[in-house]
């Protein structure tokens, strides 16, 4: 850098430490980060009474009306590691609403007024790609799964211009402080689209978005076809529209993961489907038509599959050219397809963050033959996919110094070089922007944060102590 400085040029001491591209987190949930950032935070909780506690000391969620909302629970964290029902809500909060996010954002615990609030009642059949659970009386428990979980969803308050604007900036300033640059938005109804552009055209958005459309969210969908994808959406540099995001499955942590045989702990429960073959090869060939990218939510091998077949389907031959279609997460996948990713040439989202999350269980889920070929980074590499790194924040915590470390755990662990480029110059590639964002080099959006050592020679047992010590977007100091 000695070459380009002059007396202008202002100088930082990075005292020892490293100044790297900044991260893009490549499959993450802005505005649902800065919306959860807001409820009652019930991660890690041991027990149902501690839940009940811990949601009578939170403050009120500013957007949510007379709800009561909270994230983070895992039934997996309690005693009998059964799914709770709503009984110990109703009689903590008889009188409002309350609907909590499991950990992984599949699955709601709701008590009985939110589920009255919804409409929902014995009556309400399953819908498809979704359950709600209920007793041996066939009365629900408050427990809704994957689709099921619409109904409250839609019952919601939704959050006026002002406060989408104070959720999105929340989120911003966080992801920030974790040395994120840029993120891919795996998935935003046309509302907050509209909250990014507006803040985007103000010079307010502060980090590079693509953001996918939501394209169960029918009317946002229709937009977004009629209006076509847009690669610098307001021609700040900073907002791009340029894939259409659809879910094939569910998480393993609720069994909602569809996979070829049974869960070894649910002999019978092979998962969800939340999308049937048609409508996939619909919704790819509109996007294939309107020139949008496709990103799929695969988590179990029979949704990996589906999705692959869908693509191959209606890309046929174009499946070499350079579409540069994704799949998310693909946590499990059969043998026999992960070579299809390189030749098909479809990117494979993954968040190594969840692996080390889901080691607790994935045996028990998975048996231990499946779950020691889950996860298959090396081997999708190896193979000619690109790989890149996201959190899936607010699922975990965004912070890609995590998710590069963890990236070196497991039979599948990747080298720290795979793992560094996972987080920095892959994720521009899955989404056309390799031109500006990734490096540091003459020409590249300075965008940068300032590690305090080195990711390449800090020794493993070390690496957890790593920093951010600042990060820079376009050049100005945001953090
Ligand atoms: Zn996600």
């Amino acid at each position: 850098m000695q070459k380009h400085c002059d007396e202008k040029t202002q100088r930082v001491d990075l005292a020892g430490g490293a100044l790297l591209p900044g991260f893009t987190d490549g499959h993450a949930h802005l505005w649902g980060t800065g919306a959860m950032m807001g409820m009652a935070q019930l991660r890690g909780s041991q027990s149902i009474d501690e839940v009940v506690q811990r949601l009578q000391s939170a403050p009120t969620t500013a957007f949510a009306g007379d709800w009561l909302l909270g994230c983070g629970w895992d039934q997996t964290c309690f005693a009998d590691r059964k799914f709770p029902s709503s009984q110990a809500l109703d009689e903590a909060f008889p009188d409002i609403p309350v609907a909590l996010f499991r950990v992984d954002g599949h699955a709601f615990w709701c008590n009985q007024e939110a589920l009255r609030r919804a409409g929902l009642t014995r009556e309400t059949p399953d819908p498809e790609g979704g359950q709600f659970r209920r007793d041996e009386l066939g009365e629900m428990t408050g427990i809704l799964i994957d689709d099921a979980m619409f109904p409250i969803r839609a019952a919601l308050p939704r959050p006026e211009a002002e406060a989408r604007r104070a959720i999105v900036k929340m989120a911003v300033a966080e992801f920030h402080r974790q040395g994120i640059t840029a993120v891919h938005d795996a998935g935003a109804p046309e509302a907050w689209l509209q909250t990014y552009f507006d803040l985007a055209k103000e010079g307010e958005l502060g980090i590079r978005v693509n953001a996918m459309v939501e394209a169960s969210h029918k009317e946002t969908l229709q937009i977004w076809l009629q209006r076509g994808p847009k690669r610098d959406w307001g021609r700040t540099g900073y907002l791009a529209v340029t894939t259409l995001k659809l879910y094939a499955d569910g998480a393993l942590g609720s069994r909602g993961a569809a996979l070829l045989a049974d869960y070894a702990d649910e002999p019978g429960n092979r998962g969800l489907f939340t999308t049937t073959p048609a409508r996939l090869e619909t919704l790819a060939q509109q996007a294939r038509d309107r020139g949008f990218q496709m990103a799929t939510h695969a988590i179990g091998d029979a949704a990996v599959r589906l999705v692959l077949d869908g693509y191959q389907a209606v890309l046929g031959d174009e499946a070499r050219a350079d579409h540069r279609w994704r799949m998310e997460h693909t946590q499990v996948i059969a043998a026999d397809d992960i070579h299809r990713f390189g030749l098909m040439g479809v990117t494979a989202a993954v968040q190594t963050q969840h692996r080390e999350d889901d080691l607790v269980w994935l045996d028990e889920r998975l048996g231990a033959e499946r779950a020691r070929a889950s996860f298959p980074w090396r081997r999708l590499l190896e193979n000619g996919a690109l790989l890149i790194g996201g959190s899936d924040s607010p699922i975990v915590a965004p912070r890609p110094l995590d998710t590069f470390r963890f990236a070196l755990n497991g039979p599948e662990a990747m080298t720290r070089e795979q793992a560094f480029t996972h987080l920095t110059t892959a994720p521009p590639r899955a989404v056309f922007e390799e031109h500006r964002l990734g490096t540091l080099a003459p020409g590249m959006c300075a965008d940068c944060v300032w590690v305090s050592g080195d990711l390449m020679t800090t020794p493993k047992n070390e690496l957890p102590g790593l920093q951010v010590c600042g990060t820079w977007v376009g050049g100005k100091r945001v953090y």
